[in-house]
């Protein structure tokens, strides 16, 4: 089949597939679980359901404005004014298919071919392909000392005279890493200096913990919106846990905005009204729900250490912020695929190849789902990996003897 190359090189999602596989496993009856995926169990908050169900009730659901309705807009700028401290105009914001298409509108927006981006390391998996669709090139810059903090001078050697845009994840996606305020205000100073584009995927902004208050990007810039080179992406699938309803959206100078509409226009037209609505019902209903999800959150990062702590050979480090822990299991094998693929087929758990991150040798633990499920999947990892562990196990009531050590 004649397939462009472009489109031939772009890799699959590995999340997106590791869950499809746990659903297909879960379906012939098998009792797997998922510490694949980056989606917390929790219902969508009441007003954005009831907001959404009314506007469906209606039957008014045609298109909106390309760029968002302008009451989302109002409720979006509100959050804005509240989280950055920051007054924008409906100008600077335009409302998209989930962050995933607000990145994908920027980069597009931004990149000539040839043009860099600066990607950190460990990084979440679709900014690399996100970039080599825009036909820009990423760059890595992968901490020295191994860990999940790369230094500034680490990321300023990468800059070069291509360099378009740098992203900023944070907290961080694989890692649970929370950049430090003073590194995030360097990078500021630096993109604005060098007249760089920094782009903040904000996504995880309210997933923080242990009182930690790190300072949000505007915090370090007297620029003003339209000659900031601030862009910012947000939305509700971790604020609220509202993964599906696909709406997320971006900050920036109007005159990127407009061309990013442009974008939009040509590809998606709108974001569902009825998805913008309950986007906005959840934007303006009450937040106590995000802070019951951080809660529940915290609380599952400490129960997914204290079971890895009693695990021989496993390194951890703590998750500040997100639902992902980065955890070195070079104890038991540098292959991080093969490693994954032998818990799915021993254990039935899934989990994510650092490799797809940039961090070889690690595996991706997901703790957004419940106690439970954290627990016994811990248990299942030891028993197929850890020699000094129960011989045993029982999967529901299917008893497994380890028979390969
Ligand atoms: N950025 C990061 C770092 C993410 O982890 C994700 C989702 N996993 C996204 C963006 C995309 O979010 P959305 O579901 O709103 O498209």
């Amino acid at each position: 089949m004649s397939l462009s190359q472009l489109a031939r090189s772009i890799a699959e999602s590995p999340t997106l597939r590791l869950n499809e596989e746990a659903r297909i496993l879960r379906e012939k009856g098998e009792p797997v679980i998922n510490l694949g995926i980056g989606e917390p169990k929790n219902k969508a908050p009441i007003n954005a359901i009831l907001q959404g169900a009314a506007r469906l009730t209606s039957g008014d659901v045609k298109y909106t404005p390309t760029d968002g309705l302008p009451s989302l807009k109002k409720a979006i700028i509100r959050y804005t004014e509240e989280t950055y401290d920051r007054l924008v105009a409906p100008e600077n914001v335009i409302a998209s298919d989930g962050a995933k298409q607000c990145l994908f509108n920027i980069l597009f927006t931004l990149c000539n071919p040839q043009d860099e981006v600066v990607v950190l390391a460990p990084y979440w998996v679709s900014y690399p392909e996100i970039i080599r669709m825009c036909q820009a090139i990423p760059v890595i810059v992968t901490p020295e000392d191994g860990g999940f903090h790369p230094r500034f001078e680490e990321v300023v050697r990468a800059v070069g005279s291509n360099t378009k845009a740098i992203i900023l994840n944070s907290p961080n996606n694989p890692s649970g890493a929370v950049y430090s305020d003073d590194f995030v205000g360097r990078m500021v100073e630096f993109c604005e200096t060098k007249g760089i584009y920094l782009i903040l995927d904000d996504i995880y902004q309210k997933l923080v913990f242990d009182g930690l208050r790190p300072k949000p990007g505007t915090a370090f810039t007297r620029a003003d919106s339209e000659s900031t080179k601030l862009i910012i992406v947000n939305g509700v699938a971790k604020l609220y846990g509202m993964t599906g309803f696909r709406v997320g959206w971006t900050i920036a100078p109007r005159e990127l905005v407009r061309v990013m509409t442009n974008v939009q226009a040509q590809t998606t037209s709108c974001v569902s009204p009825a998805m913008q609505v309950a986007a906005e019902g959840a934007l303006v209903g009450v937040q106590n729900v995000v802070e019951s999800l951080r809660l529940t959150i915290q609380n599952n990062r400490d129960v997914l250490m204290q079971e890895l702590r009693t695990f021989n050979g496993v390194k951890l480090r703590k998750p500040e912020g997100t639902f992902y822990a980065l955890v070195d299991f070079r104890a038991y094998s540098n292959n991080s695929v093969e490693l994954s693929n032998f818990l799915l087929k021993k254990a039935l758990v899934v989990t994510v190849p650092g490799k797809e991150f940039g961090m070889e040798g690690h595996l991706r633990l997901s703790f957004a789902g419940t106690v439970k499920e954290l627990q016994e999947a811990v248990a299942r990892m030891k028993w197929a990996l850890d020699p000094t562990s129960a011989n045993e196990i029982y999967l529901g009531d299917r008893k497994l003897v380890r028979d390969w050590m």
